[in-house]
């Protein structure tokens, strides 16, 4: 049998290409290593509610939602220094910025089930292990134990790795530099109310996440976090490959580190580690002329979600890039069936379209902002500036960038950086200087 969309990996890309291609009315299967869909994630948790509404209309309906999120506050510590400051923003439009908080394992199970009932095929517990190649062409995959499975459009939504985006010579292994180590702890406290008391903000119900950020508490190059789900909180940690070579980080010193500072610990008081997870985040140009990838689609291929590098690198988030992407790729190969063409000419509309459109310009601003924060001005020293300056209070936090329509202004302000991005550290050191 030849399928029309052969999609590797039922994450949050592979399931949104298969559910919306399925719809349409084309022979998809998803080929999943895990025993079910989500067993190997081990992702933080907020997606948001009205980028899945692109995919499945009544979204929540019984989605398993932990905690509908209001906004977060941000904690600005810097080393060195007692001097620490906070600002909390809350979103008054849940129809541009909708965020929630799921538990991954559970939630991508349900996910891959829309796909299911739209009609798509799930193959648990197979992992596609090379291509079917005739020529240039990719026609399918071949799993571990030598079956082929066939198929006119091959869609890699593997995750960071990507085995068959490298097997297809679409990318290669990303270098140190351009990705993050992240390791998260599940902490468990078996008591919604605890949650509730601790990080609820009083509307509508929701909660607060918190990310700290500067050298105390997650280091020179990384932020922590507390993302609060219903009776545990997702507590995560990260930091490029190549610093924690250079700085002898080590991830879980660091994060003992944050749960045992006095701004932390009262609120982990009477709760206990129940999962520890690390991850791989890809952190880098998403754009296939300068950066990692050299081309997001071939003949009959296209690569969807981590496994492109579709994250933001400021904050590490990629549900909504895969999703989006995948929502593209699944349009594209509608077209490209449709017309009995599947070369990488017809194919290339998706990478057309999820590079000038939300998804890209994401992005781009995201690895600037990153290049900027993380390596001229550095993490620490925004943390300095912030925690000395009284009366700052607002800060659009990056995930709200693609769903909150602050593309014109960011890119007004990355417009003005520009040119004085490389100078800016020291700037930044004399005003707290000053401010201090
Ligand atoms: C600690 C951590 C916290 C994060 N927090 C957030 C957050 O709060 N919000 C956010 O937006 N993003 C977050 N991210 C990023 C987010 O998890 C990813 O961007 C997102 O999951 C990407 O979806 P995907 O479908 O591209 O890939 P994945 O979620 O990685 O899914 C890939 C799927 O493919 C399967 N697979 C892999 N190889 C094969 C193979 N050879 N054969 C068959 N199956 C295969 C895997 O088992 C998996 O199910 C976080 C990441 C980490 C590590």
């Amino acid at each position: 049998m030849v399928y029309d969309l052969v999609v590797v990996g039922a994450g949050p890309g592979g399931s949104a290409v298969s559910k919306i291609a399925a719809e349409e009315g084309l022979k998809v299967i998803m080929i999943e290593r895990g025993r079910y869909p989500g067993e190997k994630n081990t992702s933080g948790s907020t997606i948001w509610g009205n980028v899945a509404r692109e995919i499945v209309p009544d979204f929540p309906a019984d989605a398993p939602i932990e905690r509908v999120v209001d906004g977060s506050r941000m904690y600005w510590v810097p080393e060195p220094g007692p001097n620490w400051a906070e600002n909390s923003s809350a979103s008054d439009d849940r129809s541009k910025v909708d965020p929630l908080n799921v538990y991954r394992n559970e939630f991508d199970k349900w996910w891959s089930e829309q796909a299911v009932k739209a009609g798509a095929e799930l193959k648990t517990k197979t992992k596609a292990v090379n291509v079917i190649r005739d020529g240039t062409v990719i026609k399918g995959v071949i799993t571990e134990t030598g079956e082929k499975i066939e198929g006119k459009i091959t869609i890699a939504a593997d995750g960071v790795n990507s085995h068959i985006g490298r097997m297809a010579g679409l990318r290669s292994k990303w270098p140190a530099q351009e990705v993050a180590l992240c390791v998260k702890y599940d902490w468990y406290f078996g008591d919604e109310n605890i949650v509730t008391e601790r990080w609820g903000s009083g509307i509508e119900d929701g909660v607060l996440i918190e990310i700290y950020w500067g050298a105390t508490v997650a280091g020179e190059a990384g932020y922590f976090w507390i993302f609060p789900n219903r009776d545990s909180v997702s507590l995560g940690l990260g930091s490029l490959m190549s610093d924690y070579v250079i700085h002898k980080y080590n991830a879980h010193w660091y994060m003992w580190n944050a749960i045992e500072h006095p701004l932390v610990a009262p609120k982990l008081k009477g709760g206990k580690i129940r999962e520890i997870h690390a991850h791989a985040i890809p952190l880098t140009d998403p754009n296939p002329n300068t950066g990692q990838i050299n081309s997001s689609y071939g003949d009959g291929i296209m690569i969807v979600g981590d496994a492109a590098g579709m994250v933001c690198a400021i904050d590490g988030a990629g549900w909504y890039g895969a999703v989006k992407a995948g929502k593209i790729a699944a349009k594209v190969a509608l077209k490209a069936i449709e017309e009995d063409d599947c070369s990488a000419k017809m194919l290339s509309k998706y990478e057309k379209k999820w590079s000038k459109g939300d998804v890209g310009k994401t992005l781009s601003i995201g690895k600037e902002l990153e290049t900027w924060l993380v390596r001229d001005m550095t993490i620490n020293g925004l943390a300095k500036l912030m925690a000395s300056s009284q009366g700052v209070n607002s800060m659009y936090h990056p995930m709200e960038i693609p769903i909150s329509g602050q593309f014109e202004n960011l890119e007004k302000l990355m417009a003005g950086v520009r040119p004085i991005r490389f100078a800016i550290r020291p700037f930044v050191e004399l005003i707290s200087q000053m401010i201090k």
